[in-house]
This record gives structure tokens, sequence and C-alpha cells, in this order.
């Protein structure tokens, strides 16, 4: 019989959790970091391959977490609110996962153990999203899936 305690992310809820746990939840996928567009008539999201002009795209972290809000003030804090309502961020989304009952998928850091299993195993946005900064048009970079 397997006595081990069931790992933190299956025993609590979103809002259970430790600061720290709460931050590890997150897989660094960055594709929460990519811009959407709305459709204004139909309320559509439309995703796309720009990164804020934040994120690193070498490493698909946020250049300056602790001030991002103050340098980009759009840029939404996760809260267990939000993400219950949010229909934009990405199904494999580990606080989307947790937040509907499900459990992480078998290359998320904390299955792993590898802080760099995400961009790995192709699920980060690394290497092919493109920066703000030089991208032009959203219109143009308008996609049907993130990686
Ligand atoms: S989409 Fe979710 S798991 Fe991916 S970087 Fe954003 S918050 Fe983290």
């Amino acid at each position: 019989m397997n006595d081990s305690p069931l790992p933190f992310w299956k025993r609590k809820t979103l809002r259970q959790m430790s600061p720290a746990e709460w931050e590890s939840l997150c897989d660094g996928c960055a594709k929460c970091c990519l811009h959407k567009l709305e459709d204004e008539d139909t309320g559509e999201v439309h995703h796309t391959n720009v990164a804020c002009r934040l994120l690193d795209l070498s490493t698909g972290r946020c250049a300056n977490y602790r001030q991002r809000k103050l340098l980009v003030p759009d840029c939404l804090k996760l809260t267990v609110d939000r993400i219950r309502r949010s229909d934009w961020l990405p199904a494999t989304c580990a606080y989307r996962l947790v937040a509907e009952g499900k459990d992480l998928p078998d290359w998320h850091p904390l299955i792993t153990g590898d802080t760099e299993s995400t961009r790995r195993r192709g699920h980060s946005v690394v290497g092919w999203a493109v920066s703000e900064r030089d991208a032009g048009p959203l219109e143009q970079h308008v996609v049907d899936e993130t990686p």
C-alpha cells in the first residue's frame, strides 16, 4: 500500500495553498503573457503569438515579475475568482486544471522535478512567441492554437 501523502495540489484548493505553493503551481509556459484580441461584436477571444514586452523570450519568464503591475498596468494578477471566470487561460494552465479538479500533466515541473521540463516538452512559448516591441499589428499574429 502506498502511504505517501497526496501532493499539495491534490489535497488543497487554490484558496488553501500557501504563497510558495501557489507560485510553484505555475508551469512557466508564459502562454498567459501573450496578447489576445477580442472580437467587439461576438466577444470571441483570438490568440496571438505576441508576447508582453516584459517577457524574456529566451527563458519564458517575466523580466521584472515584482514590478510588472507598475511597468505594465494592464497585466492581470491571477486570483481564484479570475481563474474561475477565465476564458483565456490555456487549457494546460495548472491553475485552471486545479480549479477544475484535474491533475497536472506529466511534464509539469512539480511532477518532473525539472524546472525546464515545460520548455523541453514543447509547452512553452519560447522559440515561438515574438515580442510586442517587434511584432507590429496584432491582427497579423492571430494563431489557432498556442504550443
Ligand atoms: S498560463 Fe498558467 S501555468 Fe502558464 S505561465 Fe500563465 S499562469 Fe503559469
